[in-house]
């Protein structure tokens, strides 16, 4: 068992940190305050090719690995997880999803724009009645020979007004149940399309949630994303992916908050010492330190799964649960370390607290991980 990182993952992780500190840490305190859509750093973010890494070059992608990708989602979550939210939703769900499961024309015509960042792409699958029971979808696509026509309301869309394309998900024949539902890639510019107004957020400020709204919306056949009926195993088969993107960000987020815990620690003096020399700091870092250690593995063994191409919906989603419940608390402890200015804005970790959260919620919340997991573990 062999534990080091390859000289090309290691240059990756160096590109991803230096970006992080040169371009994200500048702004990103005033971005969270004004809920501000980082554009320039996303435009830079596509320029460097983050926002396509696992996509074939041909397309315009970087080639990369999965262990590659979750090493740069964890270097910018550290610093700015509103930016890694879109970096994990254009590589992991959209660029994916299209490179698996999308025709040749389609690769060509989407792909290749969103793989080199000269478009963002959106994942909408969520609805007011259809969260974790997403298979109660009530946006409608029906057939009329050449077109669909859809009809419906999407929620918590990620990129929800920046994206160019939206891969969403609708019933087009409700007695088939899940097995009536498919994938369709829709255009912003598309008569019919709009969106809604944006989410006032707890974290993640600066991505741009927003509610969108479909109205007779004509989708030509040609853009339907595999065989009749496989919308739904289409979108379950990109968020467990997905995951591996979302439980990296979690770790990003737990790091970095660990990172300024400990360094404060060793200068905030109180009692005439450095605080790290209380030993009740200095157990909170051992402890914060050992549990972000244990996430990242699980983080890593779910990419590695899904390079070797082992199943990994197990391994993502316990990689998820586990480094989003460890973002949460260690997040929580670097506050804590940081005493009265780990609740103002300009030391970050309130922050980062703020964005852990989110981490327990999308892509599936830690009690759709919990049945995942329960799943796989009693199937024979
Ligand atoms: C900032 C943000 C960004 C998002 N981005 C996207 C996006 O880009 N695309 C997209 O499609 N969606 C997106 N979402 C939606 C997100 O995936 C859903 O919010 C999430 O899946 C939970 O669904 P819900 O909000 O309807 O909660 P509900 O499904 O109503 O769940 C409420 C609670 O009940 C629990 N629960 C539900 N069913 C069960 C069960 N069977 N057993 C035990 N507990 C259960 C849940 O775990 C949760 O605690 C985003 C959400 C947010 C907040």
């Amino acid at each position: 068992m062999d534990f080091s990182l390859s000289e090309e993952h290691l240059m990756i992780r160096d590109a991803a940190r230096d970006f992080a500190k040169t371009e994200l840490l500048p702004g990103v305190v005033e971005r969270d305050n004004k809920q501000e859509f980082p554009t320039e750093q996303v435009k830079k973010m596509g320029e460097l090719g983050f926002l396509g890494m696992m996509v074939d070059p041909k397309y315009g992608g970087g080639g990369m690995d999965t262990v590659s990708y979750v090493l740069a989602m964890e270097e910018l979550s550290k610093v700015d997880a509103s930016c890694s939210v879109i970096v994990s939703v254009n590589n992991s769900l959209v660029c994916y999803g299209l490179e698996a499961y999308g025709t040749e024309a389609q690769k060509q015509k989407y792909l290749t724009k969103l793989a080199t960042g000269q478009s963002i792409g959106a994942f909408c699958l969520s609805e007011p009645e259809a969260g974790s029971d997403a298979t109660s979808q009530r946006t409608t696509a029906i057939d009329k020979g050449d077109h669909y026509v859809l009809n419906g309301t999407k929620n918590w869309i990620t990129n929800g007004n920046s994206a160019d394309f939206y891969l969403v998900i609708a019933q087009t024949d409700k007695e088939k149940k899940h097995k009536g539902i498919n994938a369709f890639i829709v255009e912003k510019s598309w008569e019919g399309f709009e969106v809604g107004p944006k989410e006032d957020k707890l974290g993640i400020r600066g991505s741009d949630t927003h509610t969108l709204n479909f109205n007779d919306v004509k989708v030509p056949k040609e853009n339907r994303i595999g065989d009749d009926g496989f919308g739904f195993k289409f979108a379950m088969k990109t968020l467990s992916g997905g995951r591996i993107g979302i439980a990296a960000q979690a770790l990003g987020i737990a790091a970095g908050a660990y990172d300024l815990a400990r360094e404060y620690s060793k200068v905030r003096k109180t009692f005439g010492t450095e605080i790290c020399n209380h030993q009740a700091i200095a157990f909170k870092l051992a402890d914060m330190h050992t549990s972000i250690e244990a996430a990242r593995l699980l983080v890593m063994k779910a990419a590695w799964d899904k390079d070797q191409g082992n199943n990994y919906d197990m391994s993502g989603a316990m990689a998820k649960l586990y480094a989003s419940q460890v973002a949460m608390d260690v997040s929580v402890e670097a506050v804590q370390v940081h005493g009265g200015n780990g609740f103002v804005k300009e030391y970050h970790v309130e922050r980062m607290m703020r964005d852990a959260k989110i981490t327990q919620i999308y892509e599936g919340t830690s009690e759709i991980q919990k049945m995942v997991i329960s799943r796989g573990l009693l199937r024979d």
